[in-house]
């Protein structure tokens, strides 16, 4: 992808209406796609004219795969490019006459997505230990390149809930309740589901047992009236994770 006009040696306009989405997270229109002749051996192709991109972009794995460039027959190098900070820079004076360095993507390479593949598999440990187990996959590579999303996100703290102005002073002012299973093994009486209500101020618990999610309107309605003949009450309010078997 480029922003280059001037370095297509063939251009057509596109007709498919693409969008690329950019580093910003904005969507940038393709205006053509064409070809575009890097050195002697090595043709682009297709490459995407996108006008909002501020360098060339080329992503190595598309190169290999599809431009003819990698000349196994003969084994010559047909091009060279600098690493650094994970992008490869071709020097200007090789390819692209006077143009801006080429910046080429390198996320792709197989051997990153086998280290992921293997990282995933193994329950996501870190990288560090898998560079003891996978030495191959790991050469050349300095492993704070690699970011799992999944532990990115498994590190994330929740944020803790806003403390509550109010206290309850008697009982039965605040029912909290909440309904777990199934589980995957029934008890003796197969049940398979139970429901909790605990007053929030004497932190007194109730437990049901339960076959079927849909008994909690009956079992509800059950406690409820024990409240009342019992300790000669009403149920204030009933603080429910908004579950759909509460409605
Ligand atoms: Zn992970």
């Amino acid at each position: 992808m480029t922003d280059a006009h001037h370095l297509f040696s063939t251009y057509s306009s596109c007709v498919d209406n693409l969008k690329v989405e950019i580093a910003d997270g904005t969507l940038s229109p393709v205006a053509s796609k064409g070809s575009i002749h890097i050195s002697e051996s090595i043709t682009l192709n297709p490459v995407l004219h996108v006008p909002n991109l501020s360098c060339n972009l080329l992503s190595i794995s598309q190169l290999t795969k599809k431009s003819n460039c990698s000349d196994l027959s003969l084994g010559k190098t047909i091009g060279s490019a600098k690493e650094r900070e994970g992008l490869y820079y071709f020097n200007k004076t090789d390819v692209l006459g006077q143009c801006p360095p080429t910046v080429c993507n390198y996320a792709s390479y197989p051997k990153d997505n086998e280290l992921l593949l293997w990282h995933k598999r193994m329950g996501h440990p870190s990288f560090q230990y898998l560079k003891h187990l996978l030495l191959s996959l790991c050469s050349n590579k300095t492993l704070l390149d690699f970011q799992c999303e999944v532990c990115e996100l498994a590190k994330h703290h929740w944020a803790s809930f806003p403390k509550s102005k109010y206290k309850p002073l008697i009982p039965f002012t605040l029912i909290h309740s909440g309904l777990w299973g199934p589980s995957r093994t029934p008890n003796r009486t197969h049940k398979k589901w139970f429901i909790t209500f605990i007053d929030d101020h004497t932190r007194l618990c109730w437990v049901y047992l339960l076959t079927n999610k849909t008994e909690v309107r009956s079992i509800f309605m059950n406690f409820h009236s024990m409240i009342q003949t019992q300790f000669h009450t009403k149920i204030q309010t009933l603080r429910t994770d908004n579950g759909t078997e509460y409605f």
